[in-house]
This record gives structure tokens, C-alpha cells and sequence, in this order.
């Protein structure tokens, strides 16, 4: 495919004439030539807003399964545009060629998971309270519920997952799923990925026959553009994953609307490990190797990098920083996604240097000619330390991590009331660590969205049980998940219809169950009948 920088609005392609930007090779720290990509500004936002909005009423009520073969089409599209996805996101990310292939099938798995929730109908939480009319005192009407798309939702796609995050990724399937259109604010660190994956979204909209508005594409800058796409009044909610500030920002932007939006923001999360004392007697040096392998997985440059972790002072935990740093000693620097997260990292990693009482005990390969690449660090200071320093809570974005020792597993626990909302925790245990492993789940669970055993937090399975979301400001709300099924809430609310005749309500409440849902009936789980329901699809 020939790309041609131009943004993708509706079933147009559009030059931007805000400015141009060439795409960027981290790994050469070199741009990359042909094409420029034009900026757009607020006539594209608006533009494509409108084309959104235009075809929000159809889009929602095409049958369910046209929805789900979208979702199944955008990845049949994506696979077919071969290894030139792959290798343009390699040149403009710098991550390795597996990584990004498995990327690829992720997205498309993802994809395809939506479509299957579409299909099942059970999103649509149908809900049914029947009539009473002889109630007493007072007769009850018929209430019916069941959940409708919010509106066009705007899509900030992350550096860090080029794909799987980004102009096809959770938030764009799932908002899609829920019968939104989407317009992406495509992220300026991959241009060229985005334009591929883009076009086939285009396609497979075309393929379908369903309304141009129902994905758009745009390239521009956040503080404009993107600022611009979310203050938007046909705009009705924004998901977000990137940094604090950003996320901020966005949010400050939504609320100040005359109608406020939601803004599902994935920000920052340091990701907490606790290590309990006899998995630590029993496992320091397994548990000290297999942390080092996560924290420099994709160069540390994960949502879920253990940044932190927390263990009892002694013998047992100096075995487990010296297996920790021997592994990192030979683990090879690594090009980062932009110059922009490079240096934050060097800044991140300068900061909590400068803490009095820190100490950097390893460090990984050194960069050598790339200008870009992360050199893994290791820090350990003690629990009084991080409790009285802001900064060391800070999100170091790469492959560095804090060891923090505390006296006993009373302090440990102070450590878990201190730390900020996370995307998850993690805890190191063996049996014998069950008594104190209790005392701190109930505040673990209020910290985070995700609490891990025996294993590490890099790695988020896209299946229904998935919560990738967590208190502030891990999130900017933390009812819901960015990642696996139950991502599609973010994008839909409740709509109850009293009295209507049936053949007014939506089929997923009507009496003859046309859909064949499992619905809550009175009260009660109501299965479908499988021989009376016709579907209308
Ligand atoms: P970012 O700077 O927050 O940018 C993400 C997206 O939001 C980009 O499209 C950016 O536009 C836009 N944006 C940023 N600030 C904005 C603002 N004030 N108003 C409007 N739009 C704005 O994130 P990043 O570039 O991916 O990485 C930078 C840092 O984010 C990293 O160092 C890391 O700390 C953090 N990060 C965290 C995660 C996570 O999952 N927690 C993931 C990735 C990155 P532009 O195209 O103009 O930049």
C-alpha cells in the first residue's frame, strides 16, 4: 500500500494544511523521507465530527451481526496487509519484528473477541420488570431496560502498543462494538502504521456498506488537534492511554464543556510487588531473575512495569537484589518509542538518583551508539524513605524499578496504604505467607484493578475477565477496563422504556425475545427459547 500522509475522513483523504510532520526512526534517530503527513486542525475535527454524528443513529441500529462482521472485516483487513505493517512499525517504533507480529495478533484477536460479544447480545444488560396492574396499592407499569451507545467517541491512540493500542486497538473495538463511531487522534510517534491501519478500517467500513462517518482518521498535534476533537460538542466520550499530564489535561478539557464527556484516561501506575518473607526465603534468587525479565520486557516501557518492590530487610532480600542485578547486568540496552520518552526516562531515573537515601545498586548494558536506547537500572532505598519522598512514586517509563526494604510486614502493609491507585499489584507468596498475604488484600484491593500471584504484571490477557483499569491515577475512573470484554461499558448507558407498545421497544426487549438473549426477567435469569427466537439479523 502506498501511503500518502493524508488523514482519513469519513471515505475521503484529506491533506492537512496545519503543518506537516515526517515520521520518525528511533532506532537510527533519523526521519524517515516520503511522505509527510499534513496536520489537520479544527475544520477536520469538525468535519469529521459531523460525518460522525450523521451516521450515529444508522450505525447503532444496523442488526447486530453487520456490527460484529465490521469488527471481523477490520481484522481481516489488517492481516491482509501483510508484513508492511510490520515493517513500517518497526522502523517507527523500534520494537523488535516478534513483538509486534505478536501485537498484531492481539489487535486481531481483540477484534474478533468484540465481534463475538456482539453476537452474544449480553452487553446489551436487557433487562425486563413485567407489568403488575393489580398491584396494590399502586399497579407497576412494564419497565424495560437495555443499554444504547453513548455517541461518537474520540480515540487517543498509546506509543507504546502501535497497534494493539492504537488506531485499532481496545478502545476503538470496543467502541465500535457498542455501536459508536470513532474518530482517532492518531499518535505522532507511528504516522505511518496508523495510516495503514487506518485504510483498512476505511475498507471494511466501505466493504460493509454502513456510513462513511462510522471511523475517521486524523493527524495534528494534542494541544491543538486533539484538544480541539475533545471539546468538540458532538464528541460524547474520549478514551485515552498515555501520560499523566496528557490524560489531565484531556480531563480538564471534558469538564469544562457545557456538556461534560466522560474521558476513560489510562495514565500512570508504578505497579507495585510485594514480596512476602517465606517466598522470599524459599525463591529470592527464581523471584529476583524473573523480575528482572519482566521490568526490561519492551524496554520497561509497559502500563504494567513493576516499578516498585517491597520486601522485609535482611539476609533473603540481599539474595534477591543480587540475583535481580546480576540479571540485569547483562541485559542489552534497548531503543526506546521516541526521543521524547528516552529523555523522560533519563529525567525519571535522574530524579529518584537524587533522593537522599537511594542507592543504585545495577544497571544493565550500557546504550553504546544508539542514541535512544534505555539502559535497565536498579535502585534500593528503605520504607521510611518512600513514604516521606512524592518521588519515588513517580512513573520512571522504562526498564527501572525501586527495591524498597522494610523492617517488618507491619511496614509493608504502611507501604500499601501509602501507594497511589494502580493497574495492579502483585504479591510473592508461598503457603506459609497466607496469614499475611490476608492482612493485605483488603487494601490491595483498594488500590488496584488487577492483584497478581506468583507471576508479574506485563502481559494483559484480552479475554472476559480482564480488568486493566484501576483507581486515580492509575485511571481517571475506575469502574471500568480498558482491556477485555467488559471495555465496552465505558461506551454505552442505560436506557429504561416504561409502557412502550412492543413493537416500539428495541428487539432486545421486546416479548418474543427476536435476539434469543439471556435476559433478567422479574428478577430472574431468563434462558432464550432457542426454537421461538428469530433472529432479525
Ligand atoms: P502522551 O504524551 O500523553 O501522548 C499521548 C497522546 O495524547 C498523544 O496523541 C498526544 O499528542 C496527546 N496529548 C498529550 N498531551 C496532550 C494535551 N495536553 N492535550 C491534548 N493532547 C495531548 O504519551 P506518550 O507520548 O505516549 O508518552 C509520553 C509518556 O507517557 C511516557 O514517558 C510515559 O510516562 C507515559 N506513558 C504511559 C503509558 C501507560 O500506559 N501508562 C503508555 C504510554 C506512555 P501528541 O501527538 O501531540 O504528542
Amino acid at each position: 500500500m502506498t501511503l500518502t500522509g493524508e488523514m482519513l475522513i469519513g471515505f475521503s483523504a484529506v491533506r492537512g494544511t496545519e503543518g506537516e510532520q515526517r515520521a520518525f526512526c528511533p532506532a537510527y534517530n533519523a526521519e524517515i523521507g516520503e511522505p509527510t503527513f499534513g496536520l489537520g486542525g479544527r475544520a477536520e475535527v469538525d468535519r469529521a465530527a459531523q460525518l460522525a454524528s450523521a451516521a450515529f443513529d444508522t450505525y447503532r441500529n444496523v442488526p447486530l451481526a453487520q456490527r460484529a462482521a465490521l469488527l471481523d472485516a477490520i481484522a481481516d483487513r489488517i492481516l491482509d496487509i501483510g508484513s508492511e505493517l510490520i515493517v513500517r512499525a518497526h522502523a517507527e517504533t523500534g520494537l523488535p519484528v516478534a513483538r509486534l507480529e505478536g501485537e498484531r495478533a492481539r489487535t486481531v484477536g481483540q477484534l474478533r473477541l468484540f465481534a463475538r460479544v456482539v453476537r452474544d447480545g449480553h452487553f446489551l444488560g436487557a433487562t425486563i420488570d413485567r407489568a403488575q396492574p393489580e398491584r396494590k396499592p399502586m399497579p407497576r407499569a412494564d419497565l424495560r431496560l437495555a443499554k444504547v451507545p453513548l455517541g461518537p467517541v474520540a480515540v487517543f491512540g498509546a506509543s507504546n502498543f502501535p497497534l494493539a493500542f492504537s488506531v485499532a486497538g481496545g478502545d476503538t473495538a470496543s467502541a465500535l462494538a457498542a455501536g459508536a463511531p470513532v474518530i482517532v487522534k492518531a499518535h505522532s510517534a507511528h504516522l505511518g502504521t496508523a495510516e495503514l491501519v487506518g485504510r483498512a478500517i476505511q475498507q471494511a467500513v466501505k466493504d460493509q456498506g454502513l456510513p462513511e462517518g462510522v471511523f475517521s482518521l486524523l493527524f495534528g498535534s494534542g494541544r491543538t488537534l486533539g484538544e480541539a476533537l475533545v471539546a468538540h460538542p458532538l464528541i460524547k466520550a474520549v478514551g485515552f492511554t498515555g501520560s499523566r499530564q496528557g490524560g489531565i489535561a484531556l480531563m480538564r478539557i471534558a469538564n469544562a464543556r457545557p456538556e461534560p464527556i466522560p474521558v476513560y484516561a489510562e495514565m500512570s501506575s508504578i505497579n507495585p510487588v510485594f514480596v512476602l518473607p517465606h517466598a522470599l526465603a524459599n525463591r529470592a534468587e527464581m523471584i529476583g531473575k524473573a523480575f528482572a525479565d519482566s521490568l526490561t520486557m519492551g524496554a520497561g516501557q509497559f502500563c504494567t512495569n513493576p516499578g516498585l518492590v517491597i520486601a522485609v530487610d535482611g539476609p533473603d532480600l540481599d539474595r534477591f537484589v543480587k540475583a535481580t542485578s546480576d540479571a540485569l547486568a547483562v541485559k542489552p540496552a534497548q531503543t526506546m518509542l521516541t526521543p521524547g520518552i528516552f529523555d523522560a526516562y533519563r529525567e525519571g531515573t535522574k530524579n529518584v538518583e537524587a533522593v537522599a537515601g537511594v542507592t543504585k545498586v545495577a544497571q544493565g548494558e550500557p546504550a553504546g551508539e544508539d542514541a535512544n536506547a534505555a539502559q535497565a537500572a536498579l535502585y534500593v532505598t528503605d520504607a521510611q524513605r518512600l513514604l516521606a519522598s512524592p518521588e519515588l512514586e513517580a512513573e520512571m517509563f522504562g526498564p527501572a524499578s525501586v527495591v524498597i526494604r522494610a523492617r517488618d510486614v507491619d511496614e509493608m502493609l504502611k507501604v500499601a496504604e501509602h501507594v497511589e491507585g494502580q493497574l495492579t499489584v502483585t504479591l510473592q507468596i508461598d503457603a506459609h505467607d497466607h496469614a499475611d498475604a490476608r492482612r493485605l488484600l483488603p487494601v490491595l484491593e483498594r488500590k488496584a484493578g488487577r492483584i497478581l500471584v506468583n507471576g508479574f504484571p506485563t502481559g494483559v490477557e484480552v479475554c472476559h475477565a480482564m480488568v486493566h483499569g484501576g483507581p486515580y491515577p492509575s485511571t481517571s475512573n475506575a469502574m471500568f477496563t480498558s482491556v477485555g470484554a467488559t471495555a465496552i461499558d465505558r461506551f454505552l448507558r442505560p436506557v429504561c422504556y416504561q409502557d412502550l407498545p412492543d413493537a416500539l421497544l428495541p428487539d432486545a426487549l421486546k416479548e418474543a425475545n427476536p435476539l434469543g438473549l439471556w435476559r433478567l426477567v422479574d428478577g430472574e435469569q431468563s434462558a432464550p427459547d432457542r426454537h421461538a427466537a428469530t433472529t432479525s439479523e
